[in-house]
């Protein structure tokens, strides 16, 4: 970086805006399941769009690159600036515009952390369903830049789906603003999807305007006992046809999963006495009324051999407790050492099929390694994670990283799938970008970066194949 265009950056935000100090800058630069390490000698720390408008120009003009970078939860090193470019923080940009519970709409800052949105909209009578483990921590910004899945997809979309504007700086500074609130707007291309999953590569989002929804009365949560995925799948089915599509989550994990949750992560117990191959946490939320409906549904699931047991929370505090199996599943794994991660998705009737597809490729290539998929069924998006062989060398498993992933994700597009389902490209995929996009789609992405970011200063070497 030219020490000019390090000057004028500093002075654009003034000296609360940056810091040098390399303590504060080592927490940016790795991420938290420290596969990425980077460097980045100078962080900004703008606190308005104008100051991000600023830096984002004397950038362009002095070709000085930026990695913007939100809460640092990304999996895929998105975030990590891996060549000194310089670090942008949007941490300061965190201000709630407006809320307007008539609009059901919320405009907030994008270094607002998802967890504080979710606050803001649950004061005003309302909700906020975008969900996810990181949400302590992860910000609005990441969440839409990054076109975050989680627990509630299956109900209310994807990031991209609960967004009705988006302000953005574009890389010569110019501010494109669609803050608008409108459910209909069909006038021509809808811009502000662009900036929605591109990872920071063709603008830098520095605010949205969010759908919010009704607060269901209640929510009703089961931890089911089932035989296969089928069976967890014809459970899907029945709880939607009863309860006229209202489930919102439904997750599975194999036994395997359960057992190393159990094993780690303390305050956990088994749900049931005898052991079942996988398990489904099904909830569905609405009227008071949908209580006996889902418990109904439930009943005649387990009195037509469909399902095992099934325990229902009683509380809320069970609830938390059913969630925390599934939910401390990434955790426990960690603890167990490290895995091979595959964030993959395939149409929903196809996953039992698939995960005994990719099981039997990856115990060919990997004799005795340990499969633990599991994740959104509802979503069909399967977090097919591989431990280790027990007593293995943990170097050389690590580094069939790629090999593997490549043998898992040919399976996946075998069933019409998608090799990142929810954590998107950063460096992680882009080899995969390239192998499993049509050249066409390929052609646009590149067309479209040229187009926005001729220069090449947003987020360079991130999501575009080169
Ligand atoms: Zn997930």
């Amino acid at each position: 970086m030219n020490s000019e265009a390090a000057a004028r950056l500093k002075a654009a935000v003034g000296p609360k805006g940056f810091t040098e100090d390399q303590a504060e800058i080592a927490p940016h630069l790795e991420e938290w399941r420290s596969k990425y390490k980077g460097r980045a000698a100078l962080l900004l720390k703008p606190a308005t769009t104008a100051e991000v408008s600023a830096i984002l120009s004397i950038c362009n003009e002095t070709t000085t690159p930026v990695v913007p970078q939100a809460g640092n939860t990304g999996l895929v090193g998105g975030q990590i600036p891996f060549d000194n470019e310089i670090l942008l923080s949007l941490s300061r940009l965190n201000r709630i515009r407006r809320l307007d519970a008539v609009d059901a709409s919320m405009i907030a800052e994008a270094g607002v952390i998802l967890a504080a949105a979710q606050r803001a909209a649950d004061d005003s009578g309302l909700m906020l369903p975008l969900s996810l483990a990181a949400e302590g921590s992860c910000t609005i910004g990441g969440t839409l830049s990054t076109n975050a899945g989680g627990l509630n997809v299956l109900r209310y979309g994807m990031a991209r789906e609960q967004v009705l504007g988006i302000e953005a700086v574009l890389a010569d500074g110019r501010v494109l603003n669609l803050l608008r609130t409108l459910r209909k707007d069909n006038t021509g291309y809808d811009l502000k999807q662009l900036f929605i999953g591109a990872e920071g590569t063709l603008g830098i989002v520095t605010a949205a305007a969010l759908k919010l929804f009704p607060k269901p009365a209640m929510r009703c949560t089961a931890f089911v006992a089932v035989p296969s995925i089928d069976a967890a799948v014809g459970l899907l089915a029945r709880l939607q046809a009863a309860t006229g599509g209202l489930v919102n989550a439904f997750e599975i994990l194999p036994r395997s999963g359960l057992e190393l949750v159990l094993a780690y992560i303390p305050g956990t117990s088994d749900p049931f006495a005898a052991s079942s191959p996988w398990y489904a946490l099904a909830e569905v939320s609405g009227a008071a009324a949908l209580k006996d409906v889902f418990e109904g549904a439930l009943e005649g699931a387990l009195s037509n051999g469909l399902t095992g047991d099934a325990v229902i929370a009683a509380s809320e505090a069970q609830r938390a407790a059913l969630w925390m199996l599934r939910e401390s599943m990434s955790e426990a794994q960690k603890k167990e050492g490290p895995s091979l991660k595959h964030d993959v998705s395939v149409p929903v009737a196809a996953v039992a099929d698939f995960v005994a597809k990719a099981t039997a490729a990856v115990s060919a290539a990997l004799p005795g390694a340990r499969p633990v998929p599991f994740g959104h069924l509802g979503d069909g998006n399967i977090h097919f994670n591989i431990q280790a062989a027990r007593g293995a060398d943990m170097a050389s498993f690590l580094a069939r990283w790629d090999e593997i992933a490549r043998v898992v994700h040919d399976v996946v597009r075998d069933f019409g799938g998608s090799f990142s389902a929810e954590h998107g490209i950063g460096v992680m995929k882009r080899a995969d970008l390239k192998r499993y996009k049509s050249e066409v789609e390929i052609d646009l992405m590149r067309a479209l970066k040229r187009t926005l970011d001729p220069k090449n200063i947003l987020n360079p070497g991130k999501l575009v194949p080169e």
